[in-house]
């Protein structure tokens, strides 16, 4: 690991001072995507604004119409959540899937979306559900987040202080996750709300998270495993590695897919 300086700010205005301030500055929230990248040398920021110590980025509300999850909450928080569980159990169900115990307590919301891996699970999430990111400077939906591969509309320094969820009528996820990483060889998130079903499928898009529309169309006529019986998805423009390769994920698109329209469709 490179030497750098360690910044912590307590509030976000300080925080928004010192990234404007400071040459080749990164912020740090739960680490476990930023920390290995230094050890390795591939990333070596001057400076390390830590957001741990901001009060504004914490907490979990919940209104009639949204969860809404401050950005430096811990995937177990949102796991462990009583509101989120209540109002969407489908999203503390997908926190619960992510990596292990010391990835879920350290690990954050708004490091995970920050950060878009092509192969994480909040991304599904927030487009399945249609999700708003919020920042120190604006709302950004879901939709206009998610730019490709490690790609955001963060703006450089921009922070994440939140992210809102409304609340389904149903909501499902899935995923076939990598046995070493556990991150999703495919994860598919399906939501449905009046007038609308969202089908928002992570790991196997080439350019990261994706919208599945034959999927939603199929699911608006009737919201049950049963009408995607029938349907695959493309292999085109899906990634292909050692784990898997396009045909396999496309494969597992419509299995995953099913999978999660019977668990949305089960609950009580
Ligand atoms: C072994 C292992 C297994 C994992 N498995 C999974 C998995 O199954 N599914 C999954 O989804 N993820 C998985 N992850 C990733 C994990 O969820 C990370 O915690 C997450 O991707 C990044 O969150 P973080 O808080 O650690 O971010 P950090 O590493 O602190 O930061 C990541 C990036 O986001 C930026 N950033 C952080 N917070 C903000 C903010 N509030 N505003 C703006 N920018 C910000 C940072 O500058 C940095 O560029 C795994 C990680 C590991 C190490």
């Amino acid at each position: 690991m490179y030497a750098f300086a360690f910044h912590r700010p307590t509030s976000l205005r300080q925080a928004a001072s010192l990234v404007g301030k400071l040459e080749d500055a990164k912020f740090i929230a739960g680490g476990h995507t930023l920390l290995p990248t230094m050890k390795q040398r591939l990333a070596g920021p001057a400076n390390l604004i830590d957001l741990n110590a901001i009060p504004e980025l914490a907490g979990i509300e919940r209104s009639a119409r949204a969860v809404t999850i401050g950005a430096l909450t811990r995937h177990a928080e949102v796991a462990e959540s009583k509101d989120v569980r209540e109002a969407i159990p489908a999203l503390a169900e997908l926190a619960q899937m992510i990596g292990d115990p010391a990835v879920r307590h350290r690990g954050t919301l708004g490091g995970s979306v920050a950060n878009n891996d092509p192969a994480a699970d909040y991304p599904a999430a927030c487009l399945g559900l249609a999700a708003t990111i919020v920042t120190n400077k604006r709302k950004i939906a879901a939709d206009d987040f998610f730019k490709g591969l490690f790609e955001t509309a963060l703006e450089e320094g921009e922070i994440v202080t939140r992210v809102s969820f409304p609340i389904p009528q149903r909501a499902g996820y899935m995923k076939f996750r990598n046995p070493a990483s556990r991150y999703a060889l495919v994860g598919v998130f399906v939501a449905k709300r009046a007038g609308e079903v969202r089908v928002a499928v992570t790991g196997a898009g080439a350019n990261g998270v994706f919208r599945w529309k034959e999927a939603e169309e199929r699911l608006k006529a009737r919201f049950a495993a049963k009408s995607l019986v029938g349907l695959s998805h493309s292999p085109e423009g899906l990634n292909s590695d050692i784990h898997a390769d396009a045909q396999y994920r496309a494969h597992l698109i419509g299995v995953m897919a099913r999978r999660a329209v019977e668990a949305a469709s089960n609950r009580e």
